[in-house]
Formats: C-alpha cells, structure tokens, sequence
C-alpha cells in the first residue's frame, strides 16, 4: 500500500474544488473508473471475426477455389466465397455492435452516484466525473467511490472486506494534516460505510486507487457466460462436430464414389461444414440479453449482470419486502390509542392524552417536511413523515416541542431493534427519555394492558403499522450514549398509533400474474405479524393453505425444519434482514431460483445469496444496489414481474432461433449426404451452400431477438435450470423441421432433374436453392409464433419483414437474371418448376402450422409447452 501525506496547502477549501480545478484535475487523472483495457479498435475487432473457426475454413476455401483457378481457369468461384467471407465478416461486425451499443446504455445507466461539495455547492455527481481533492460526504450505505482521508467523521466505520476480507467494520478517525495517514484515517474505493457519517477529500481515484492496482480484480469486469450461452455453446459445439463429420463424410463420398477429384471434394466438404456449423447462435443469445436488457430499462428494472435477464426469467420464488415494494410507502396516522382516550380516529378534535402523545412523537422524530420553491421538500423515512403530517394537522412542530425540551441524545432506529430512543433536557437535574418503536420490543416497566394489546391487535387487523411509545424521566447522565442499555428500560407507555400504508394499485394484478406463471411471491416485512397477515391477504399472497411466520418462531426453526416448512410460509413478519439469508438458502436448498429484494447495507448477503438480487433505486443504500443484479428505480414489485416477462421473453426468443437455425442446418447435411448416396451427386454447390448459410441463417435469425413476447409466456412454469433445452417440444418441432427440409429438398431434386427434365442436374439444382432459401427464411413466422399464424403474426415485427423481403429479391434476381445466374451456377427454370418451387417453399409452413394444432389437441392444458 502506498503512503499518502497531505500538507496544509494540499488541503481542499471548506468550499471544495473549483469548476476550473475539477477540469484541471480529470484532464490529469482522467475519470474515475476501473478500466481494465482499452476497447478494441475497428482493426482488432475484424482480425477477431477472421480467426474464428469458420472464417478460417472460408478462407482456406478461397485458397483453395484460386488454386483451382489457377489449374483450370475461371475465377469466379474464389471471389464469390471471397464476398462471401466478407458479407459474414460486415454482419457479424454489425451484430456485434447493436449489442455493444445496448450494453455500454446499460453501464450508463447503473452508475452510481456520489454527494460532492464544489464550489460551495453540495451536488450528485456520478463517480466517474470524480477527481483527487474533491470533498465526498459519506454516509451508512454509501459505497467509496474513490481512496481518501478522513477530514472529519460522527462513528464512521467501514467494511473493507472486498479489500482484506476481513468482514468487522473498521472504526475510521480523522486525519492530522501534515501526517503519514493511517490506515483507520483513510478509506478506499470499493468498501462500504456501514455506520456513521463523515467528509473525505479524495487522495486518488480510478486506477490509481488501491483497488485499481489489485490487477487480479480487473478481471471482474470479464463478462461471465450465462447458464443459457454455456448450454447453447454446447449445443453449437456438438453441432459443429456433426458438421464435420457430415462435411468428412461428404469428402469421402464424392471422392470416392464419384471420383470428383481431390480438390473439389474437398471444396464441397468444407462448405458443408461452414453451412451447418450454427456459427451466428452466440451473437444472437448475446444480442437477445442485450436487447432484454434495454427493455428492461424501459420497464424500471435496471440489470446491473446481463446474466440476470435470464434468470429473473426463469425465478420459482420472488421475496420482497412489503413497505414500499407492495405498498406505497405513503404513510399516514389514522388511530391513535391512550390509557386515557381508548381507540380513537385521527380528527382535528384532540383531547389532551392525544396531544401529549403526539407531543411524545413529535419529540422522538427525526423528519422534516420543507416547502422549497412552493414545492414540498421530505427527509426522513416515511413512517416519521406521518408523524409530522398530524403535527402539520395541528399546527405545531418538532422544533416548537424543542424549545421546551431540547433533545440531548438520540440512539438512532435500526431494523434489528426495531425502536429508537431520544433523550431531552426536562431541567437541570432531569432528563426525559422518549423510546418509540414496535410494541412487543419497548422495554417497558409494566407488562403491556389487555387494552393497550387489544388496540394493538385491532390497528393490525385493519392493516395498520403499529408504533408504540414509552417514557420515563430519570437523574441528568452526560453521556447517555455510554450506557443505551441502562437508559433504554422501565419505561411508561405513553400510546400507540395506527399508520395506514396502502398497497400500490397495480400490485393485486402483479400477484395474480406471478401466480398464473408458476411463481410463489413471498412477503418479508419488520412489522407485526397481525399487520404483516392482513396486508398480505389483501394483496393476494396468504391463501389458503399457506402459512405466515413471525421472526421469532423463525427463530426456533432449525435448517432442516425451514427447508421443510419453506414452500408452505407465504408471510415472514418482524424479521430482520440477516434472517433474509435463511429464507433465500432454505429456497435454494429446495432446488428452487430465488430473487430477493433489498434496500438496506445489511441486506447486501441476502441479495448476493440469491440467484437474482433485486435492489431498491429510491430508497436502497449504494451497498445494496451494489450488492444487487437488478435495481428498481421505482421501487415497485410490479416491475419485477414485467422483467419476468421480459426475462422470459427473452429465453423464448433465444430457442426460436435454436430451432429456426438447428434444424435447417442438420437438413443441409442429410440432403447432400443423401443425394451423393442415391448417386445424383451434389444437390448445391459450395458457392450455393454458402450464400444460403449467409441470407437465409444470420440475418432473419438476428431480428429473432427483437420479437414482442408471446401472450402466453407467463402461463408456463418457469425453466428448472437442469432442464434440457430441448425440452418442452423443442427437440420434437427441431427434428420436424430437420426431416421436413430434407424430404422435401431431395423430393424437389429428384422432380426438377428427372421429371420436369431429362437429368438437368443445374434445374433440380437451382430448384433445391430457391426452396432452401426461400422456404428456410419465410417459415420463421411459424416459428415465432407460438400461437396458430395470424394476420398480425406478419405485421408485428416490421423490420424482419423488410429484412426477408430485401432477401427474397437477392435470392429471386440471382435465380432468375441470366447476367447473374451464372455467379452461383444456377439456371431459368420451367414454368412448372416455379409452381413446384412455389409449394415447396410454403410447405415448411403449413408442416409446422398443423404440427401447432396437433400438439394443442394433444397436451391437455397445452400450457406447458409454451414456454420455449
Ligand atoms: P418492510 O420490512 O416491510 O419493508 P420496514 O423495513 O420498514 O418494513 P422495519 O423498519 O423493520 O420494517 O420496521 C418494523 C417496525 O419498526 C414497525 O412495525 C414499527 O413498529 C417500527 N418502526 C418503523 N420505523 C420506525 C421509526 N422510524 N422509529 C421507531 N420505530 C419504527
């Protein structure tokens, strides 16, 4: 670690940076960020598409059709594969690139931000935009954006655990000028604040940092494959070698049985081989998360791992958070209840134990409401905004209460507690002790009245959130915060008040579709259970059969009887966040793909624990949403099930491509295979393999991915992740399609050579490419239909549309133009020829067309075939 020293001149003014030094300074250091290399220039990127595997093999067919050139003359042959090669090379770069260009919007998008004072003015900065000598202000749950010393600090301490591993927070203190600083003087990039507050000036930043300097983290930013990329990688790998072995096959056959001579055949052979290789199935997964990704943002749901679109598609249980996910987190009183008043409903009347309670809240709060510019400003968690909306009510406030009773000290709410306690000034000798949080953890001197827990259990059943609040007056201590424990008991119950938080409107139908796609939403709250079952019957999420749970009796639950119990408890109430990693491993031991929400830093193992991390955008801490694999900038739990959708519509399109690229290419190879074993010879030339591999595989392939998702896609059950992918009636429409293309090419053979002519091999020839072409392109509308063909089928996806018909005129002008037929060897068919081509085209469609209606009669509920 290297030392950092700052003199009195190297401090930053009180006011922070200057615009002009800012500029000064990221001109010097440039942008904080990790780079981990420059991105590849244009150069590099082609040399890339020239040395896979298949581009290898083109170009070594194009030595090899010049060599023939060269022995036999006619060099049109070289340079149609040559085009060829370069027509690949272009459309994988531009592939390529509309995915890059939906990932870099994605980077964008997640960056995170920091609060920096400049030129006297505190500002949200994005990290990047950061520089050495800037004023940070830190909080709890903020993440370091860069290295830097502590200026100065209320119990800062930080979890460096990325850093040393070492997981106890690290007390921070603050740094003497002119000093070497001390490790607990500074703080580094990377580790989060997990207690206090402070302000930092900024020693390094971006690679300089000393997590920049950590080379082997870099690698972090390495985009890892997805569980759907590696199965399709082994997918496209056990089809390569298919290919090969039909390309070997073909060598063998045409050298041997038909004694084409050693080039040609082994010219036939490799083009074989490049046609059925599925070469275009990996860009199109990775354009198909990129475009997921992208609509996802459109939806609010930022994806912070282009991994999770996937998986979010594919949960069996979402568990969220009820205050602000479900519900709106808008709360407002609308009980209050006094030894002295009984249940009463918030009025303007108040009787005088109703203005003392509100007076005892009022003082026990830490909100504010401001009017800026005519607009009303809030600070402060919304259950305490409540509590200054009934003092508005009033027409009181926080501060008139502090006149009288200054506050001395506050032990500030955590989750885990679930109360919090102000201690005020009552006179030289007194202090009085305010303790407001959860009934059933006040510490009170008496046990709670049958008529306090009745108007407890009354407020919950109505939904409410209960907050209760004690006192007690005790001798002046000067330091209440060295002994919380001694203050924090035999207190009085003052009252309690009931705050209604409504579910968001469009969580009920959320739910319902959840359900319907097979999902089990569960609700996590830290209220009450009574509070916790009321709501979630309300949603939706306790039905019948299902069970709700408090933390307590979670408590008592060992691993083993959680993991059994887990799939019956729909409702876990007064939890606090650690309890989290038990119900997302107890999921998880059951084999199920859990998403978990969060906002607070002490969420952060549950959202790393589960298969999608779901983080809070508006009131999640920055170790949380870092934490996270997605992030909700509305916070809302409907969000999460339209990026299921999208999730799943992105999987669907993924396997339509499967099945629209697979089972062509296995045809190619039986057809060619087949024909040289009836003694016809080869039905294509290379040339013809090739360019049909080209037009008809890559590009309508490619518009796949932006396909709108099927009406049906939240009916199935979500994909186990050790399901084949050619389950659900995949393998079955593949094998369709493979045998269809084959019979039918070799049929259309057979009646252009020896019926429509007498043995013309160039007519069944170029009869096979037009039907091949052609029919391979215009049967993906079947395909991306899971649903019987309709009208809008071919209006819903304009640019695929503009995209084949372009193609049908390439492939048309080349058939039919004499100046052009003779670039592929094809020749003008008969009449008849274009009739038999013309049904052999459609035929394809209406193969998978009946096959739809023959599997809907067959499956009972036809449901579960959906999906992919
Ligand atoms: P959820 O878990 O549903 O998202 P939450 O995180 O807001 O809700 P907690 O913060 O754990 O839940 O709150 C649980 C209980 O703590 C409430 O029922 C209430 O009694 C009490 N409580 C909440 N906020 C405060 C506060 N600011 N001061 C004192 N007590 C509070």
């Amino acid at each position: 670690m290297k030392t950092t020293t700052l003199s009195a001149a190297d401090l930053t003014p009180k006011t922070g940076l200057r615009p002009a030094q800012a500029i000064e300074q990221l001109e010097k250091f440039g942008p904080n960020e990790l780079v981990a290399k420059r991105p590849p220039t244009i150069w590099r990127k082609i040399w890339q598409h020239l040395s896979d595997v298949s581009s290898l093999v083109l170009l070594f067919a194009v030595g090899l059709a010049s060599y023939m050139a060269l022995q036999n003359g006619g060099w049109l042959k070289p340079i149609v594969i040559g085009s060829i090669l370069v027509i690949n090379v272009v459309i994988g770069l531009y592939q390529e690139a509309s995915a890059e260009k939906s990932l870099a919007a994605l980077k964008s998008m997640s960056l995170p931000t920091a609060k920096v004072r400049r030129n006297d003015v505190i500002q949200t900065l994005a990290v990047e935009k950061l520089v050495p000598g800037d004023l940070v202000y830190l909080k709890a749950g903020d993440q370091l954006p860069a290295d830097g010393v502590v200026l100065s600090a209320t119990d800062l301490s930080v979890d460096e655990a990325v850093l040393t591993g070492e997981s106890v927070p690290i007390e921070k203190t603050i740094y003497q000028v002119g000093d070497v600083a001390k490790k607990t003087q500074q703080v580094f990039a990377g580790t989060a604040v997990t207690a206090g507050t402070a302000v930092i000036q900024l020693t390094a930043t971006g690679m300089q940092t000393e997590i920049g300097q950590i080379a082997g983290l870099l690698n972090r930013t390495k985009q890892r494959m997805t569980p759907l990329q590696g199965r399709l990688n082994r997918l496209s790998s056990w089809l390569s070698v298919v290919a090969i072995i039909g390309g070997l096959v073909i060598f063998g056959l045409s050298l041997g049985l038909q004694n084409q001579g050693l080039a040609a055949s082994l010219m036939i052979g490799i083009s074989l081989a490049v046609a059925a290789v599925p070469e275009t199935l990996p860009i199109i997964v990775t354009i198909s998360l990129a475009h997921g990704v992208r609509k996802m943002a459109d939806q609010n749901a930022i994806m912070r791992r282009v991994s999770a679109v996937e998986t979010i598609g594919n949960v069996d249980v979402i568990a969220s958070d009820k205050t602000g996910t479900l519900t709106q987190n808008k709360m407002t009183i609308t009980r209050y209840w006094t030894p002295k008043t009984g249940i009463q409903a918030v009025n303007s009347q108040l009787p005088q134990a109703g203005q003392q309670l509100m007076q005892a809240l009022g003082l026990a709060t830490n909100a504010e409401i401001k009017l800026v510019d005519q607009k009303e400003q809030t600070f402060g968690d919304a259950t305490e905004l409540a509590i200054v909306r009934w003092l508005m009510q009033h027409d009181t406030s926080r501060a008139t209460f502090e006149q009288t009773y200054p506050r001395v000290a506050e032990d500030a709410f955590d989750s885990k507690k679930k109360m919090m306690t102000t201690v005020h000034r009552l006179n030289d000798t007194q202090q009085l002790v305010l303790v407001k949080g959860a009934l059933d953890r006040l510490p009170l001197k008496a046990t709670v009245s049958a008529a306090a827990q009745q108007a407890h259990d009354q407020f919950g059943e109505s939904a409410l959130r209960v907050l209760a609040i004690g006192y007690k007056i005790m001798p002046t201590v000067s330091d209440p915060s060295a002994d919380w424990a001694a203050i924090n008991r035999d207190l009085t119950l003052v009252g309690l008040v009931g705050l209604i938080d409504p579910p968001r409107p469009e969580v009920m139908a959320a739910i319902t579709e959840a359900k319907q796609a097979g999902i089990k939403p569960v609700m996590i709250t830290g209220d009450h259970l009574v509070t916790a079952t009321a709501i979630a019957k309300e949603i939706g999420i306790l039905t019948s059969g299902q069970r709700a749970l408090s933390g307590e009796q979670l408590q008592q639950l060992s691993d083993a009887e959680l993991e059994a119990e887990v799939p019956n408890i729909a409702v876990y109430a007064r939890v606090s966040p650690q309890d989290k990693l038990r119900i997302v491993s107890a999921w998880q031991a059951q084999g199920a793909t859990v998403a978990m929400t969060g906002d607070g830093v002490n969420d952060a193992p549950a959202l790393k624990a589960a298969d999608v991390g779901i983080a809070m955008g508006i009131t999640g801490t920055e170790v949380a949403k870092g934490a996270a694999d997605m992030v909700l900038t509305d916070d809302n739990f409907a969000t999460i099930i339209a990026a299921v959708k999208s999730g799943r519509t992105v999987y669907q399109n993924v396997l339509k491509a499967v099945e629209f690229l697979v089972g062509v290419n296995f045809a190619q190879i039986f057809l060619m295979v087949g024909a040289v074993l009836f003694g016809w010879g080869a039905p294509l030339l290379a040339e013809q393999l090739l360019i049909i591999n080209v037009l008809a595989d890559g590009i309508p392939g490619f518009y796949l991915s932006r396909e709108p998702g099927e009406p049906t896609v939240m009916q199935a059950t979500p994909v186990k992740s050790h399901e084949s992918i050619l389950g659900r009636g995949l393998g079955q429409r593949l094998g369709l399609r493979a045998v269809t293309f084959t019979g039918l090419t070799l049929g259309v053979y057979a009646i252009g050579r020896f019926v429509l002519t007498d043995n013309q091999a160039t007519v069944g020839m170029t009869m096979v490419f037009l039907v091949l072409a052609i029919g391979s392109m215009i049967d993906i509308y079947a395909i991306k239909d899971r649903q019987p063909l309709t009208l809008m089928s071919f209006k819903r996806n304009q640019q695929l549309n503009r995209a084949l018909i372009a193609e049908i005129v390439v492939i048309l002008a080349l058939a039919s133009i004499p100046m052009l037929q003779g670039l592929l060897g094809l020749t003008t068919l008969p009449l008849v020829g274009w009739l038999v081509v013309i049904v052999g085209i459609c035929l394809p469609t209406i193969v998978l067309e009946l096959n739809k209606r023959w599997q809907a009669s067959r499956a009972d509920s036809g449901l579960t075939e959906v999906i992919n």
